[in-house]
Order: C-alpha cells, then structure tokens, then sequence
C-alpha cells in the first residue's frame, strides 16, 4: 500500500509494515502487539503524547487543523488546558533558539519505506534534510538519566534513530530536537553517532527477526503477564507462589532459573 498522512497510523499500514513504536510493542509484551494488530486493543492515548502531537502539529503549521481534530485540549470556557499552554510555552522558547530551529527547518513528517533485516518498515521524520540529516523532535519531561540510564537510551531514541537511518538509506546522521516540560524549559541537539546507531542496530536483528516471526503467526506470541492489555485478559489458573506477585513471566522464569 502507498502511505500518505492520511492513512500511515491505519490498522491496514501497521500489518503491512513494522515501526519504531511498533517493534518496542512488541519488545514490551508480544501478546498485545499482536491483540493491536487484530483491532482488539487500542494503547490508550496519554496526555503527554498529545502534548507531543501539539507541538509537531506546530511545527509542521498545521496547529488549526489538530486544534479542530482534539477538541479535548480546551477548557469548556474555550482557553486551552494547562498542559497546552505549557506546550505553547515550550514553542515560544524554542522558537527564541537559532540552532534548534534551523534543525527544525527541514521537510515535516516526511515518510519512507523499506526493509530492516528483510522486515518492511514505515517511518515518518519529524525534520528530513535531504543527503544531510534527519531530525526528531523530543518534547521530555526532563533530560535527566532514568535508572542510571541515559535517556536516549531508556526511551530507545536510538532506536529509532538507527531505522530512521536504515530505512532512509544514505547513511544520514542522526539528532534529537529536545526540549524539556520542565518550569524553565531545557533545550537540547543532541547528536547519535554512526558507531553507537550500528552497535543498536547489531543488537536489533535477533528482536526484529523474532517480532516479523510472531507478526506473522510463525511463532506463538508471549505473554508479559503485567502490562494493561495481559491484566485484563488474565485468567487465573492455580495459586502462585507469593515472591512472584506483580513480576512479569520474564522475571518469574529469571526466578526459576529456567533460563
Ligand atoms: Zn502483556
């Protein structure tokens, strides 16, 4: 199928082709990537991915048309709600920085095809410079490490900066446009090197060939046993030992030492 704007988020494109966001579904629990799939589970959309799509929407000049699709965003008194006036807060002081907005000057939500390791991938660049760069825009709550973890990393940024870069196909650099939630909002370009995007992208081949397996029935869908989607189809069938409460069926098996 030929993806426009239109249709890129459609069920009909997500079973054709694989993403960014989902293969991290299916690296977080393969049973409701699949239920998604089926039309049976929908992510429930947050705030904070909302407040993501304002600012894209900003940058991309088309804040009318969001503003008329997400009506939620106002107040009954027609004002916008506080997190958007944060989000319009973020894009005036983003606004103020040369850098940042010149990465930002690049074709908006621009989309490409192609295959990662023989799996068809869609993606959708946020800033694309034509045999330059390509750009992502981060609105985070803060910058600061998660778990010890850089945040590019525990939020698999570079992730998808390393498919960006596959499927794009001229070997781009890759940056993040990062700017922070935070009172006294934080700004950020931040750059992922080729050699760290080719160790993520070693690293990506056993899980993308295992998520195109179970995608595609060859290979039975496990269950995490703890995110929404596992809850609400759990069905109980013994006692289970009490140090496995609230671990998901990963880390019971660690436990089991059936690794
Ligand atoms: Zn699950």
């Amino acid at each position: 199928m030929n993806l426009t704007n239109a249709n890129y988020y459609s069920l009909e494109a997500n079973r054709e082709f694989m993403s960014v966001s989902q293969l991290k579904s299916f690296l977080k629990c393969e049973a409701a990537a699949m239920a998604e799939l089926r039309g049976e589970y929908t992510r429930p959309t947050t705030t904070a991915l909302l407040v993501g799509s304002f600012v894209d929407a900003w940058f991309e000049g088309t804040l009318d048309q969001f503003q008329q699709e997400h009506p939620e965003i106002f107040k009954r008194d027609g004002s916008l709600k506080a997190d958007y006036v944060q989000a319009a807060r973020i894009i005036q002081r983003v606004g103020e920085d040369k850098l940042f907005m010149s990465f930002m000057s690049g074709e908006k939500q621009v989309i490409r095809t192609g295959e990662v390791y023989g799996v068809p991938f869609k993606i959708k660049m946020d800033s694309y410079f034509p045999g330059e760069k390509i750009v992502d825009l981060k609105c985070m709550r803060t910058m600061e490490p998660i778990m010890g973890k850089n945040f590019v990393e525990h939020w698999g940024y570079d992730i998808q900066g390393a498919i960006y870069r596959e499927v794009e196909g001229n070997g781009l650099p890759f940056y993040l446009a990062v700017a922070t939630k935070e009172e006294a909002t934080d700004l950020e370009v931040l750059s992922v090197p080729h050699e760290h995007l080719n160790q993520v992208m070693w690293d990506l081949k056993p899980k993308i060939e295992r998520a195109a397996l179970v995608k595609s029935g060859k290979v039975k869908a496990e269950r995490c046993g703890v995110c929404p989607y596992c809850r609400k189809t759990k069905v109980l069938t013994e006692p289970i030992d009490f140090e496995f409460a609230g671990l998901s069926n990963d880390e019971i098996k660690a436990r089991k030492g059936e690794w």
